[in-house]
């Protein structure tokens, strides 16, 4: 038998990463395969509420992390037919009391480079780019893994975080699949010298209206605006899966108000996705093999969770191998009993905050309007469930 590695992390994304990281800071050696040439990450913003926060702060990059992000004031919610604010969240002092930690938002890259570099400052991590693992299979001591460039890979124990088409969640869970929403997102950036709308960048804000929605926030010490542009696709197919272009993001969005008008000018083909979940999984675990990130709870993006839920995967995790030593599919247990329920919560709550964002229906945009407009900005109560305190141990 070849050589079998300790611990063999399947993606280098955010939750690979950072499942990485804490897994070698116990002392295991780590592998981490990604399918691209390099380590890196795709699209532009991110938002990090407090419990990604917390997480990141349980790893220990937390400071790095609070160089490079930008903290807005508030979250404003703009009608984004007639441009009237709706509701807003206020950050800032209350918040944070309330948390723990403020809300941030960042360049992808720039948290996904804030990971890399605390791996590479570690020796018992080795890298290997253009290893896109084509197939898994677990045995009784090692589980096997074959990359699409012929070499095969042996683990003690694998952690599958290769995003939302999970190879290794094809051994765990083989029927799950993604799910498609029928809605599209086009992410796009605009240097803050070429904004010409006259808006508050200290601010974040997310236009709402029927099918449609559209965030926006500064990034990279607010010399860059972030955008992301969603909307239903009624040519939605997924045969072609070529559905939701530009000019029917332009039709939907054609009866907002002047401000989106303007910020859509900036609207450029590249980063669309086409949005897709998975139902949430009963299983993430075997004895040997276990599923991260977007790969075992891959939810739509309207509470801004995804990657904060990879994190505190990453730190459960790291804590469930360090409390169990050798007994490895204990451990692997423990997280899926832990993360499971939390992260359905998320994924289910996620498709309910889209319906109720994007309604269609007058009665219901009037319900939701109603609502919106009677509550302040430091009531908090809504937002407990997703960033209340949680018990994290530093790893
Ligand atoms: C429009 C949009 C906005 C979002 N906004 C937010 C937000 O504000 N806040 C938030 O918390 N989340 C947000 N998310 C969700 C977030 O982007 C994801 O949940 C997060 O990136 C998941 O990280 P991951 O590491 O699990 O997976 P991924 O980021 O998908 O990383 C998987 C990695 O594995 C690699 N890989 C894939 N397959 C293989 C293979 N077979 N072999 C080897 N390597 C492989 C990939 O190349 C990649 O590097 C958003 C998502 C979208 C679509």
């Amino acid at each position: 038998m070849g050589n079998v590695e300790e611990v063999i992390v399947v993606g280098g994304g955010i939750g690979g990463l950072a499942a990485t990281y804490g897994i070698a800071k116990l002392g295991k050696k780590v592998t981490v395969l990604e399918q691209a040439p390099e380590f890196g990450e795709v699209g532009a913003g991110l938002q990090v509420g407090p419990n990604g926060l917390r997480a990141l702060d349980a790893l220990g990059v937390l400071e790095e992390v609070y160089k490079l992000g930008v903290f807005p004031r508030r979250h404003v919610f703009m009608d984004a037919l007639d441009g009237k604010e709706l509701s807003a969240v206020q950050f800032g002092e209350s918040f944070e009391k309330s948390f723990g930690y403020p809300y941030l938002v960042i360049h992808r890259s720039d948290l996904h480079s804030v990971l890399l570099k605390a791996c590479q400052k570690l020796t018992n991590i080795t890298f290997l780019t253009n290893h896109k693992l084509a197939s898994i299979e677990e045995l009784s001591n090692y589980v096997e893994l074959r990359c699409e460039n012929g070499e095969v890979l042996r683990g003690e124990t694998v952690v599958g975080a290769d995003g939302i088409h999970s190879v290794a969640r094809q051994l765990v869970n083989p029927a799950s699949k993604p799910v498609a929403s029928r809605y599209v997102a086009y992410r796009f950036t605009v240097p803050m010298e070429e904004m010409t709308i006259n808006i508050d960048w200290d601010e974040k804000l997310t236009w709402i209206g029927p099918g449609i929605h559209l965030v926006q926030y500064p990034v990279r010490h607010k010399s860059v605006i972030n955008q992301v542009a969603v909307f239903k696709s009624n040519s939605y197919n997924e045969e072609t899966g070529d559905w939701g272009s530009i000019d029917e993001l332009r039709e939907m969005f054609a009866d907002c108000c002047p401000t989106m008008q303007e910020s859509l000018k900036f609207v450029q083909e590249g980063f669309v996705s086409r949005l897709h979940d998975i139902e949430p999984l009963e299983k993430w675990s075997t004895n040997r093999v276990t599923l991260l990130g977007d790969g075992a709870h891959a939810m739509l993006q309207y509470l801004a969770q995804g990657a904060c839920q990879a994190l505190e995967d990453a730190v459960c995790l790291v804590e469930k191998l360090g409390a169990n030593g050798s007994n490895v599919a204990k451990a692997l247990n423990e997280y899926q009993q832990e993360r499971i329920p939390r992260t359905a919560e998320i994924q289910r709550g996620a498709r309910t905050w889209g319906e109720i964002k994007h309604a269609e229906d007058p009665a219901t945009r009037l319900l939701r309007d109603t609502i919106m407009l009677n509550r302040s900005a430091d009531d908090y109560t809504y937002l407990e469930w997703l960033y209340k305190e949680r018990k994290l141990t530093s790893v």
